[in-house]
């Protein structure tokens, strides 16, 4: 009984998750916690999802402890710095072209004609998670952004702590920049942040590193299970998955639409799990945040000024110990 309570557990987290996730977000639209401290969802988010790995621990776990201060120096950057900025920038933009530039009125119409506020948001979610495929998979076959989404790809397990492990603008172009782009299209920005959210959560999901199942939901939505494949440091054995597998960030019907979908299991029908992760081209774990940062390693002169100040420091240590 036990045991077939936990299976049946392990199945329902994530979809319990996502309503309970959704449910917070609706019910503290526009309140006074909201607008004073906007990034309360967020802590909500990491401290029910680090509590799930310490309980339902996944088996092929590897250690993340020394990467600890990466992790959470990335985290901050994107969530304070990175986000603020973006909505410095975009917000402004999203409110300012439809209304003079010729986006909206030269090719769409006005905000309200596009329907009402719910269908919009479902719209930008779609359109959100189509555009974060096509990028995100784009970003595996040119050379200079898979140097730089590569620092993800690096990690050893996936967990939440380094799902915000990217270099900024790798994650901009996969995460924002379809926003701006709906924007132009003349999409009400209040949609296009709602869809924008909702599609970027369930990609936080992605990276829950408690042993969940996702069941059918794996056909859906980008569940740890598909994630993991994402990230295995080996590709399928299929000339079509030469780039890699399973691109979508929040969703998986785009990757089963254009063949790239990729979750094998054995004869009972359990999901297998890959051997290993990280990069598939074995670039170590990073955890020196300003080189992930600043992208060393599309830099090669950049990376040897890193690597010469770390000697420097280095040095009294060595000699210390001889
Ligand atoms: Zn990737
Ligand atoms: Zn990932």
């Amino acid at each position: 009984m036990d045991s077939k309570l936990l299976t049946y557990s392990r199945y329902a987290m994530l979809p319990g998750l996502g309503i309970a996730f959704a449910a917070i977000n609706m019910a503290t639209r526009g309140s006074d916690l909201s607008t004073s401290f906007p990034y309360f969802r967020t802590f909500i988010l990491f401290f029910v999802l680090i509590t799930l790995e310490r309980i339902w621990s996944y088996r092929h776990a590897k250690s993340q402890r020394h990467m600890i201060w990466r992790d959470l120096t990335s985290t901050a950057v994107q969530t304070f710095v990175a986000a603020g900025i973006m909505g410095a920038i975009v917000l402004p933009i999203l409110h300012y072209l439809p209304e003079t530039f010729l986006g909206r009125r030269f090719l769409f119409g006005l905000s309200d004609q596009l329907g009402p506020l719910w269908v919009q948001v479902g719209a930008v979610f779609l359109l959100s998670s189509f555009w974060q495929y096509w990028v995100h998979r784009f970003e595996h076959t040119n050379d200079f952004l898979w140097k730089l989404h590569g620092y993800h790809h690096s990690v050893t397990h996936i967990q939440i702590s380094n799902v915000l492990v990217s270099n900024p603008l790798d994650w901009a172009l996969r995460n924002a920049l379809g926003g701006l782009v709906m924007g132009i299209v003349g999409f009400n920005p209040y949609a296009i942040v709602l869809g924008g959210a909702i599609a970027l959560s369930y990609g936080d999901l992605s990276h829950c590193g408690a042993d969940v199942k996702g069941g059918w939901l794996n056909y859906i939505y980008n569940g740890p299970e598909v994630h993991r494949w994402h990230h295995s440091t080996e590709f399928p054995d299929d000339p079509k998955f030469r780039y890699g597998c399973n691109f979508g960030v929040s969703v998986t019907f785009w990757d089963i639409l254009f063949g790239t979908f990729y979750l094998p299991k054995d004869e009972k029908g359990n999901v297998l799990a890959p051997k290993a992760l990280g990069h598939p081209e074995g670039y170590p774990d990073e955890p020196n945040y300003l080189k992930i940062l600043f992208a060393t390693r599309c830099f090669p002169s950049l990376e040897r000024f890193f690597d010469s100040k770390a000697k420097n420091n280095d040095d009294p240590v060595t000699i210390a110990a001889e």
